[in-house]
């Protein structure tokens, strides 16, 4: 790009760039091109870490409230009940511990990019103090499992248990949940936190059956056969050709891991990532211990305000997914002060081409590799994919033995049996790594694998298929005393999930508890109260349908089909968060009885 343009000819060079680069990588399959690892491929999502199944008999029980999920979403709600003093319920997972994607996610270099100081709930509470600023994997999974020793959860848990179905029956008023153990469960209350990156993503290349040698997804990374653990040393890839398919958030920290342990590695490129330097540190012990009662919700609200564009005073945290959102704000208040127009569409866009122009610039000093560093570039607005921040990615190709290959929007065509194909050319690999993704947003019963049957026998399938309804994005008319925690279409979204799910887990709670107090049995969700939010939705709904319509694909723009099937980033409530969260501590107050029906009292 020429440096020299005016204003407006670099931003009509840049936009003609992006539409072209986007235009190479748009699928006729759209998201049919991915095969999710359920059914026929749920090999590829089998528990390395906890192969053996324990042993022990059926459960038959009723409980007051029954949790599925115990990732971050089930751990909260889960600390909520007994808070609120409900101690008759169960938390059941098909993982065999607490953690949720902290469980299964132990690949080579995992580690958090969001700061651990938000991300990691209840950190005062719990005791933990973060080692760093953005902790590994195994750093957030072992304090998950201390998080369910502080509060007492492990005395609630049903483990490596899947439900097969849940159904509703209106004469008992409850819900009877059965499993792959054999359990009968009557439950009274249901929440459900199946969390967005659950289901495991392959892609749906010819061959993917053939390879001979080992094959497997990140999310399920096979030490068995590498060595090593999470912090590296993967000793049995010694001599190996591995061969890393995608450049998204979860390779981005498995190539530099393993690149020492390797012989060759070859990085499989379709969209260069925008991968700016994230700055980690040591935690500074007196400053975490010197922080006032309350602070980690304080600086978790800063980040979403934040995050929301709401432009608060002071950035608590300025770091690497601040930086964006600050210069927004400095655009804006100097175009205020010269007195010329504030379209904010207009200022992001100015601010997106320059922030752009800077992970460009960074790729190219980091790179030594001119060619390499020139294939790296992103072109596509900075919101556009998933933001990326490492110390070490880049780095990696300045390696003898790791290339990028750059298959210019293509991907990989091909699995044989020797290895894969791109470019026309066979890449012969002992061991192939899909760091793919996951299907993000699916339903809560897609990504457990089971049904729900609400009132007169209708599944949750059927009342989704005539269009996403509910109250919150959380509560459903047929679905009576049941939840979703972790609901971002008509719900929320944050690049700091534990926002969403603090305030989802809370409300859930808080529902139950009105019914207990008030003696109601049962209660559904009426239509008009669903009527009422998916018009409150239309109504702040923020329309980034132009964006993302422009956008490279991926699973924020429905692989650059957002006009026609919005993701659920085009359904959330507009005004973010932390507004969501005074508007429904409001309807429980005020406007609980007008959107519910009670079906029975105790
Ligand atoms: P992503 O969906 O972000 O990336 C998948 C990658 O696979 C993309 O680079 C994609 O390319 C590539 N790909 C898919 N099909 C092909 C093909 N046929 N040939 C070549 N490449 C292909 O998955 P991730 O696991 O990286 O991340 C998913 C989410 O997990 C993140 O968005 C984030 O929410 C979370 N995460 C968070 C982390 C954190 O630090 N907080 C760390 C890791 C993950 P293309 O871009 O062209 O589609």
């Amino acid at each position: 790009m020429s440096t020299n343009a005016s204003p407006d000819a670099r931003s009509e060079e840049l936009h003609r760039k992006y539409i072209e680069e986007r235009n190479k990588r748009i699928s006729p399959d759209r998201e049919a091109q991915y095969i999710d690892a359920q059914g026929d491929y749920s090999d590829f999502a089998k528990d390395p870490y906890t192969p053996e199944v324990a042993e022990r008999d059926p459960v038959s029980e009723e409980v007051d409230v029954l949790v599925v999920g115990a990732g971050f979403g089930g751990m909260l709600t889960g600390m909520n009940l007994l808070k609120a003093g409900i101690d008759n319920f169960r938390i059941l997972d098909m993982a065999g511990d607490f953690g949720g994607t902290w469980y299964w996610n132990r690949y080579p270099g995992v580690r958090c990019d969001i700061e651990a100081y938000i991300y990691l709930p209840r950190l005062e509470e719990v005791g933990t103090v973060p080692s760093e600023r953005y902790v590994t994997g195994a750093e957030i999974f072992e304090h998950s499992k201390r998080f369910a020793r502080h509060f007492g959860l492990y005395d609630h848990a049903l483990l490596q248990t899947r439900v097969e179905r849940m159904v509703w029956d209106d004469e008992t008023l409850r819900w009877t949940v059965t499993t792959n153990r054999g359990d009968t469960i009557i439950a009274r209350f249901i929440t459900v936190s199946q969390g967005p990156l659950a289901i495991v993503k392959l892609p749906g290349i010819p061959g993917i059956r053939d390879f001979k040698g080992e094959v497997f997804h990140s999310a399920r990374w096979d030490y068995e056969f590498t060595g090593g653990s999470a912090d590296g040393g993967c000793s049995k890839l010694a001599g190996k050709s591995v061969g890393v398919i995608g450049t998204g958030a979860t390779a981005v920290q498995i190539v530099p891991t393993i690149a020492d342990d390797v012989e060759e590695m070859f990085v499989f490129q379709r969209t260069p990532s925008a991968v700016a330097a994230r700055n980690n540190h040591a935690t500074d012990v007196d400053w975490f211990k010197g922080q006032p009662a309350g602070w980690q919700a304080e600086r978790a609200d800063n980040f979403a305000e934040t995050l929301n564009f709401s432009m608060p005073a002071t950035d608590l945290l300025s770091d690497c997914w601040t930086d964006f959102f600050n210069r927004f704000k400095a655009e804006f208040e100097r175009r205020k002060a010269a007195g010329e127009e504030l379209d904010p569409h207009d200022i992001m866009q100015a601010v997106d081409y320059d922030k752009m122009d800077d992970v460009r610039a960074y790729i190219e000093q980091v790179i030594e590799d001119k060619e390499t560093a020139e294939a790296a570039k992103p072109w596509y607005n900075f919101l556009c994919k998933r933001p990326l921040y490492s110390d070490d990615f880049l780095e990696s190709f300045n390696k003898p033995n790791v290339h990028l290959v750059n298959t210019d929007g293509r991907g990989v065509e091909r699995v044989t049996a020797d290895g894969l194909v791109a470019n026309g050319q066979e890449f012969p690999l002992d061991v192939i790594v899909f760091a793919t993704g996951y299907e993000v947003g699916a339903p809560p019963h897609k990504v457990g694998e089971y049904e729900v049957e609400g009132r007169g026998g209708k599944t949750l399938d059927q009342k989704w298929n005539e269009g996403f309804r509910s109250i919150h994005g959380t509560k459903m008319s047929g679905f009576p005393n049941f939840q979703v925690v972790g609901q971002q279409e008509q719900g929320i979204a944050n690049f700091n999930y534990t926002t969403v799910v603090e305030i989802q887990s809370a409300h859930a709670v808080g529902v139950i508890e009105r019914c207990l107090k008030n003696g109601y049995e049962a209660i559904d969700f009426t239509r008009d109260g669903e009527d009422r939010w998916v018009q409150t939705i239309a109504d702040t709904y923020i329309d980034r349908t132009h964006f993302y319509e422009e956008c490279t694909p991926g699973f924020l723009n429905n692989e650059g089909n957002f006009k026609d099937k919005p993701t659920f980033i085009g359904g959330t409530y507009g005004p973010g968060p932390l507004a969501y969260r005074d508007v429904i501590a409001e309807w429980l107050e005020q406007d609980f009885e007008r959107d519910t029906e009670v079906l029975g009292k105790a």
